[in-house]
């Protein structure tokens, strides 16, 4: 029986208990908050989208791209839902991403913690790993609150995305101790700012659109959905999803922009034939006037302002010309992006453990046995929708299952 200890009590590292302590290790976690799984009661908005149906490799984003499929497609999809189901967790699913029946990811940490006391797994809460240095064939993990000695270590400790729930980035300090190269950290799945002036008249403003992220002026990805517009510039599904790309871009010190498409289910040509039959058909009204109801009041006013017309000019004195730069504006809208939102906004982090020094069967370390990586720690970030979770689960019954030399 191997005496396995886990660093980080949160969605990867409870999973990873489970499976070991299941194979009859003796099993500890160590968790510096007060509580376990403190993140996985806020995701979802408080309803957990555990996972999705729809698992395609771009989900999950890497320097290595193909690393995570090889881990998911030894603890998959079903096999996750089949797990949580044994566990109590009945899933629903809506267009692919699943949640649970109850809609209340407490009910998630709960089946964890339940399964765990069943399981004899010793949670130890308040204690922080500070250290962890290995001694002939064991581990000393060094804490606030004393020592710990392990035969093997997993580390789940997160990155450092929402300090607030637990995850500090003191898992990659212990990773590069242990000798582990780690890729820059970036917030992901996070808001971007933008210096444009309009920015603080369009707060508020919710609306459909196409995104297209540009990196030194090239086509780098696309993203369609609720745009959200705020004081200090963009946020929304569409722009979380992009957020990764344009954060180590940015931080690479390349130019990052948004081409938007206001008006995405409008072709263009269809576009300026739609705005010239509104001018016509209302000649007296206000420019400002003859769009309401087509977009939203703030975007039609300083849109016609980018376009260079003034809102309350009427309509009869506007030239197809300035029709159409106003349909350019409202087709390609140029937003210059200068930086992501901090760690603390974001919900996850990309970049971490290198994925070439964790074997992909066992996420074993290859630099030094005995020790194991699990969830965001490693350098794989997944897509808004269920992926980051399923990253957790995967990982962590994986890196439980092949740890220790309980029973196989
Ligand atoms: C607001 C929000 C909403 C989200 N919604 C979703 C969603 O709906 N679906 C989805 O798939 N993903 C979602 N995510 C992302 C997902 O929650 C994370 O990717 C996932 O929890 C990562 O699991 P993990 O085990 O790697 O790390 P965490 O869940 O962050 O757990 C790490 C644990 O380690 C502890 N720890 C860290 N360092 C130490 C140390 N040195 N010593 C002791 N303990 C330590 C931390 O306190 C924490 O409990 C969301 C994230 C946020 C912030």
């Amino acid at each position: 029986m191997s005496n396995v200890i886990i660093v980080g009590g949160g969605a990867s590292g409870l999973v990873a208990a489970i499976f070991a302590a299941r194979q009859k290790n003796k099993v500890t976690v160590l968790e510096h908050k007060d509580k376990i799984g403190k993140k996985i009661l806020t995701t979802g908005n408080g309803k957990c989208n555990y996972t999705n149906l729809n698992q395609r490799p771009e989900c999950y984003r890497s320097n290595d791209t193909s690393f995570a499929m090889k881990v998911l497609s030894r603890f998959d999809v079903n096999q996750t839902i089949d797990f949580f189901k044994e566990l109590g967790v009945y899933p629903k699913e809506k267009k692919g991403y699943v949640y649970p029946n109850s809609e209340q990811a407490s009910s998630v940490v709960e089946v964890l913690r339940l399964e765990l006391l069943q399981l004899k797994v010793r949670i130890c809460c308040e204690v922080h790993a500070e250290r962890i240095v290995k001694v002939r064939n064991q581990f000393l993990i060094t804490t606030n609150k004393g020592e710990y000695t392990a035969d093997q270590v997993i580390l789940a400790t997160g990155g450092c995305a929402s300090l607030k729930l637990g995850s500090d980035g003191s898992g990659y300090e212990l990773a590069k101790n242990l000798g582990h190269r780690i890729i820059k950290p970036l917030p992901a799945l996070v808001q971007l700012k933008s210096d444009s002036k309009y920015f603080k008249t369009l707060a508020g403003v919710r609306t459909e659109a196409r995104i297209q992220l540009y990196i030194n002026n090239k086509y780098a990805a696309k993203e369609q959905g609720e745009l959200l517009l705020a004081s200090y510039g963009v946020s929304g599904i569409p722009v979380l999803q992009l957020s990764r790309y344009a954060s180590r871009a940015l931080s690479e010190n390349k130019k990052v922009y948004f081409l938007i498409d206001y008006l995405p289910a409008i072709k263009e040509a269809d576009a300026l034939q739609l705005l010239w039959e509104r001018i016509k058909r209302n000649p007296a009204r206000t420019m400002e006037e003859a769009l309401i109801g087509l977009l939203n009041n703030k975007l039609a006013y300083i849109s016609l302002k980018e376009a260079g017309i003034e809102p309350t000019v009427l309509c009869n004195t506007i030239h197809k010309n300035k029709l159409q730069a106003l349909v350019n504006q409202l087709k390609e809208w140029r937003v210059a992006i200068t930086e992501p939102n901090s760690f603390d906004q974001a919900q996850v982090s990309s970049g971490g453990v290198d994925t070439l020094e964790i074997n992909p069967d066992t996420l074993e370390s290859k630099m030094v046995k005995g020790i194991y990586f699990t969830g965001e720690l490693i350098d794989v970030d997944g897509a808004c929708g269920g992926y980051n979770l399923q990253w957790a689960w995967s990982t962590g019954a994986v890196a439980g299952m092949n740890c220790g030399d309980g029973e196989r």
